[in-house]
């Protein structure tokens, strides 16, 4: 489903991808942790064109995005991406951010896109904000709405970053329970977040990244009962 073949990344100088492979199936959930600035983001920002790789492949569903004539509209059509900070649309009301991209970018009938949209903001319990703004709900509510509007795509892939991260405590597990909700389905995740709990319970695989670099893949419980790795372990100890 996803696969990347020996990619790097550079900013400028500064080189915070270092021939990163990685394949991931379809169906599949993945949990990304690793220290600030190991490159996390970047990475899965590279899978749906955010940032262009500066050498190496990533296919999506067998289309090699690091073409220059890669097709990045059909790409970003089965790839949605959850941001730490929601990025709703301010001015425009729950359900119209739900169904504008539907819209704009697939062509789905505005009565389509809220049918669906309704169904989705239902699903993580917001139907009756379908007419607020985004600075009326909470934090939490804002991230479950942003859940439902990359939902409203009908993506195969699925990327998180962070996106608990702004939260306030009370409100993570809220969201936490939409993503292990979505998580039963045949979607594919791929999510950066320091929740290990929420990886004991649905990542196939954990990745562990250090300076621009996958140091460690294994199983939930492989970090947790046998890594290795100093380093992972030294980061482990930080955040469980
Ligand atoms: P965090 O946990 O803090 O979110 P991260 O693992 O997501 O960190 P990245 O955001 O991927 O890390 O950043 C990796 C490195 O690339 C950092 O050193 C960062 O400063 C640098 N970097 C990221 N984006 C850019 C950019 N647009 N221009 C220049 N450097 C960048
Ligand atoms: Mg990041």
């Amino acid at each position: 489903m996803i696969s990347l073949e020996h990619v790097n990344k550079f900013f400028g100088e500064h080189h915070v991808l270092k021939d990163v492979s990685l394949n991931v199936n379809e169906g599949e959930k993945i949990v990304i942790i690793g220290p600030s600035g190991s490159g996390k983001s970047t990475l899965i920002r590279c899978i749906n064109r955010l940032e262009k790789v500066s050498d190496g492949h990533i296919f999506v569903d067998g289309i090699d995005i690091t073409e220059p004539k890669a097709p990045v509209q059909e790409v970003r059509q089965k790839v949605a991406m959850v941001f730490q900070n929601f990025n709703l649309y301010a001015h425009k009301t729950i359900i119209q951010n739900l169904t504008l991209a539907p819209i704009k970018v697939k062509g789905v009938s505005k009565e389509e896109a809220t049918k669906t949209g309704m169904e989705y903001l239902e699903r993580v319990g917001l139907a009756d904000k379908a007419h607020a703004y985004p600075s009326q709900l909470s934090g939490g509510q804002q991230q479950r709405v942003a859940i439902a509007r990359a939902l409203n795509m009908h993506p195969e892939i699925i990327l998180f970053d962070e996106p608990t991260s702004a939260l306030d405590p009370e409100m993570i597990q809220e969201v936490l329970d939409v993503m292990i909700d979505l998580s039963k389905q045949n979607i594919t995740m791929i999510c950066v977040t320091h929740e290990m709990g929420f990886a004991r319970q649905v990542a196939d695989q954990v990745i562990f990244m250090d300076d621009g670099q996958i140091i460690e893949t294994g199983t939930p419980e492989h970090f947790f009962t046998n890594t290795q790795n100093e380093r992972a372990k030294e980061f482990l100890s930080k955040i469980i």
